[in-house]
């Protein structure tokens, strides 16, 4: 397989895109696809100001590399979840997950010269996730709900405060891809609705883009790998196991029998919602109002759900 630029012994074949190239045309093909799509859905300008949310893996870190490189004003939040070997639930390995990853969030930014901010869960709540976790679920069942709830609550609190415009996640189309199966197997409209790769601004929040969501994850892997991007290996313990994962083992069996089928689903789900397949859901848009105690938006009355499990 020879590269289609230069010839030469190509690295990365992507079948899907019918396309092979060698280590130094696959990395400046694959920022520039992601430049092209950052254009193509809006998703921010070179004067606006961008926290990109950084876990320690492969996605994240090559979000923030890639964003650099081009020349974007992109800083890191790193969010400490307190997830090691003593707090996982039973869950196994992972020993010291949040704190192996940290580190290498900051060797990331300090080996670049950019700004990381951290937040430890713990430290300002009292809690870690899965001591959270436990509080509120009394053992049963995975962490995973309530880290969602303070990861959401944390970032869009330091977009917030400290003034950026855009919130990025790292999020590929394997990511989105098994989401949306999961959401099509149920019909979940208000899910649907809510799921693509540029959430607008709302009242308090920062808007939210997924640059890396037309990217196959084994692409991010390779880029990842060619930059010599240091991140860890491990998932969350937590991960293991769960709908997301058996979702993208389907996805990719189709995929391997029909190369392409992964983006086409997803592609084809944006194309129908903007032709109004949820105009409907569209209409009855739940009301927002600040939270009274941290102002973030929020649809039950009182407190949202994040101020509820903290004041408790
Ligand atoms: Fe949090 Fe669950 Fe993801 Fe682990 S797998 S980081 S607990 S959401
Ligand atoms: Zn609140």
């Amino acid at each position: 397989m020879k590269c289609r630029t230069c010839g030469k012994k190509a690295s990365v074949n992507m079948r899907q895109h019918k396309l092979a190239l060698c280590k130094e045309h696959y990395l400046e093909w694959l920022p520039a696809q992601v430049e092209r799509f950052i254009q193509k859905y809006r998703m921010f300008a070179h004067d606006e100001k961008i926290l990109v949310a950084v876990s320690g893996g492969k996605d994240s870190l090559s979000l923030w590399d890639i964003l650099h490189y081009l020349g974007y004003q992109a800083d890191g939040l790193y969010i400490c979840l307190g997830i090691d070997s003593s707090t996982s639930l039973g869950a196994s390995g992972g020993a010291d997950y949040s704190a192996e990853s940290q580190r290498l969030a900051e060797q990331f930014a300090a080996g670049h010269g950019l700004k990381l901010h951290i937040v430890n869960v713990q430290e300002q709540t009292g809690k870690t996730i899965p001591e959270w976790a436990e509080a509120s679920l009394r053992g049963r069942g995975k962490p995973c709900s309530v880290c969602g709830l303070v990861k959401r609550h944390v970032m869009n609190r330091i977009a917030r405060d400290l003034g950026y415009d855009v919130l990025a996640t790292g999020h590929n189309l394997d990511d989105e891809a098994a989401v949306l199966f999961g959401n099509t197997l149920t019909w979940s409209g208000e899910y649907l609705l809510r799921q693509g790769p540029v959430l607008p601004a709302t009242s308090g929040l920062a808007r939210k883009v997924k640059p890396l969501f037309r990217l196959y994850e084994r692409e991010m892997l390779a880029y990842a790998l060619l930059r010599g991007i240091e991140y860890i290996y491990d998932e969350c313990p937590f991960a293991l196991g769960s709908t997301s994962i058996y979702y993208k083992e389907l996805l990719n069996k189709l995929e391997n029998d029909r190369p392409g089928a992964k983006l086409a689903f997803y592609l084809s789900f944006l194309e129908a919602r903007k032709k109004g397949l949820f105009a409907e859901q569209e209409q009855v848009q739940q009301e927002l109002h600040p939270c009274p105690n941290c102002g973030q938006p929020t649809s039950a009355p009182g407190l949202c759900s994040f101020c509820r499990m903290v004041k408790h």
